[in-house]
């Protein structure tokens, strides 16, 4: 379960019972003086055992402990104020860390549950969904007084490594990697992944994150990285994945204005529904309600991704959005 990927640094998986991510890929970098603990996992006693198991036998220091989270989503974050020693800190980019605020005081789920009433949604499902969603009930329950807030190209060292953090919007409002120059270590978050591909979702107050998403993928891209360690799963070959996940995008965006295109007038929920997706079900209505909540906002990210360049167009029937090819 730990395992040394490079010189005093070391990946705890962090199990997520339940959940097709499976695990979480928790590291802890360290020195004589400090430790670094990127990611958490949920707020669940599973994961709270299994980080907790980690550590200790690592022989980790809560004394000289900060942790830093690549993204506000639970899994990553949902632990965060347990694991950061006692007057230590837990990092976070700014940008997440004023999404997370938004999201505790109520104001951004809100809205987001307004858009997907408004996408085809029954008020039942997104109730039932709300009610079980991890990301929302096995999340950190407040910010606590020792986040601190980080910008894009900060730096954190710790002993030899000396960490920049790169925003790569997109995943989320404000997700980010870690770039260790000298040793060619890029820590990826959900920004990578090896074997899943990142979930790109719609967000409240969010312009076209799909666009980001894609635009933060070419940013990152060239960089000579010789060792990825992504938030879950397995690593691989950095430069081909970025190219595979360009590409899959590119995919999926042809695959929604196909379906735009030969049946104009359906709602999102219809059109999520006739999209080719990667899940063992038989039909849409097989769909577990958590996954057609993520395969619906993956399917905004891309149909917000083609109105605003003039591709597609929607129309308001008083309930909810319906979308056409632009020219007809
Ligand atoms: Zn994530």
């Amino acid at each position: 379960m730990i395992e040394e990927v490079a010189k005093n640094i070391y990946r705890i998986g962090v199990v997520l019972p339940g959940n097709p991510l499976k695990e979480l890929n928790s590291y802890l970098i360290r020195s004589s003086e400090r430790e670094l603990l990127v990611d958490t996992g949920f707020r669940r006693d599973a994961c709270r055992e299994a980080l907790e198991a980690g550590l200790q036998e690592l022989g980790s220091d809560p004394s000289k402990r900060d942790v830093l989270v690549t993204h506000l989503h639970s899994d990553h974050s949902g632990m965060a104020d347990l694991f950061a020693g006692p007057g230590r800190h837990i990092y976070i980019s700014a940008q997440d860390y004023k999404y997370m605020d938004g999201e505790l005081n109520g104001t951004t789920s809100e809205r987001k549950k307004r858009r997907f009433l408004q996408e085809g949604f029954t008020e039942e499902e997104v109730d039932y969904i709300r009610s079980n969603n991890p990301a929302r009930v096995q999340a950190i329950p407040k910010l606590t007084d020792n986040f601190v807030t980080l910008s894009d190209m900060d730096m954190l060292e710790v002993g030899d490594y000396r960490l920049q953090m790169l925003l790569v919007p997109g995943h989320t409002p404000g997700n980010v990697m870690f770039w260790e120059e000298k040793s060619g270590i890029m820590f990826t978050g959900d920004h990578v992944l090896f074997d899943i591909t990142p979930n790109i979702t719609e967000w409240a107050d969010v312009e076209d994150s799909l666009g980001k998403y894609l635009d933060s993928l070419r940013r990152v891209r060239d960089y000579p990285v010789r060792l990825a360690l992504p938030g879950h799963r397995k690593t691989g070959n950095y430069r081909e994945r970025i190219d595979e996940l360009l590409q899959h995008h590119e995919r999926r965006l042809r695959n929604a204005f196909e379906i735009v295109s030969e049946e104009p007038g359906l709602n999102a929920y219809e059109i999520t529904g006739r999209m080719r997706w990667k899940i063992r079900a038989r039909s849409w209505e097989d769909f577990p309600s958590i996954q057609r909540w993520f395969a619906v906002g993956e399917c905004l990210s891309h149909l917000d991704y083609l109105m605003k360049r003039g591709k597609v167009r929607r129309t308001f029937d008083g309930t909810a959005w319906h979308y056409f090819p632009a020219e007809d």
